[in-house]
């Protein structure tokens, strides 16, 4: 079975001690393609930085250039800039990670919605995916994403969280959706179990968010606490469970159109 998992954040501090063994436990549960995050212009340049040094062959590791909501009032023309270096390289193969954040306002509104707009721009302008994130702000992001849907090659909406009328949104604009271990949260998460069986086969594609959001199904629960893209496994088998198909099949299907949305190599 091959996994991909399309959103890992490896540049984070706690995986600094442990990168290699992290990897190698990714690669031993199936995960053998990971897309690293890049959440700033600094984080983007040390996710690229990783996937070199973890994979000189550029078969396995592969990142995103972007400004996180929770960044966007560092937006400037030197940001604009590094992301425009950065998808200039071949491990790099989206825009993002961004969009807009009403639930924590770490930037303000306006700040965010400039960001995300110059780098839907980018996209459009060098013909490449988005990696989306979106929480409590669908409507103004669907109300954005139009202006650019039609010059956008593809989009995907990551850790989607929300209710069904902005997953049919999100559908109709024939975008992407992520699904990480928010299924597998009995507290928060049980609204998405009959929702995952909305999604087209080629629309939906698996993610960890490592090292947050550990799937709260996972037994034994790993002594440091953190998520990995090994544990993906346990958000493959809820989601498949609610799709009523097998892991095998929806591992097929998810790493296809991860592949196809990523332009990954076969493996
Ligand atoms: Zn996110």
């Amino acid at each position: 079975m091959q996994l991909i998992d399309i959103g890992v954040n490896l540049t984070h501090a706690s995986f600094a001690r442990e990168r290699e063994a992290f990897l190698q436990r990714a690669q031993a549960a199936g995960v053998c393609q990971m897309v690293l995050t890049g959440t700033s212009p600094e984080d983007s340049e040390a996710a690229l930085a990783l996937c070199r040094e973890f994979d000189p062959e550029g078969r396995r590791l592969f990142c995103t250039a972007g400004l996180h909501p929770h960044e966007a009032s560092q937006w400037s023309a030197d940001s604009a800039r590094r992301l425009r270096d950065l998808l200039g390289e071949a491990p790099v193969r989206a825009v993002g990670e961004c969009g807009l954040d009403f639930n924590r306002d770490f930037s303000p509104r306006p700040a965010q919605e400039r960001a995300l707009e110059e780098q839907l721009a980018l996209a459009c302008e060098l013909g490449r995916p988005v990696f989306l994130h979106e929480r409590e702000a669908s409507e103004r992001l669907l109300a954005i994403l139009r202006h650019y849907r039609d010059r956008l090659p593809a989009a995907v909406v990551h850790c989607f969280t929300g209710e069904k009328r902005a997953l049919y949104a999100y559908l109709d604009l024939d975008l992407h959706i992520g699904i990480t271990g928010w299924i597998c949260d009995e507290r928060r998460g049980t609204h998405l179990h009959e929702l995952v069986r909305e999604i087209p086969s080629d629309r939906l594609m698996l993610e960890s968010d490592a090292p947050y959001l550990l799937p709260r199904t996972l037994r034994p629960r790993p002594k440091h606490g953190h998520n990995e893209p090994a544990f993906l496994l346990a958000v493959l088998e809820e989601v498949a469970r609610h799709r009523g198909e097998t892991p095998e099949q929806l591992a097929a299907r998810s790493t296809a159109c991860a592949r196809a949305f990523f332009e990954l190599p076969q493996l």
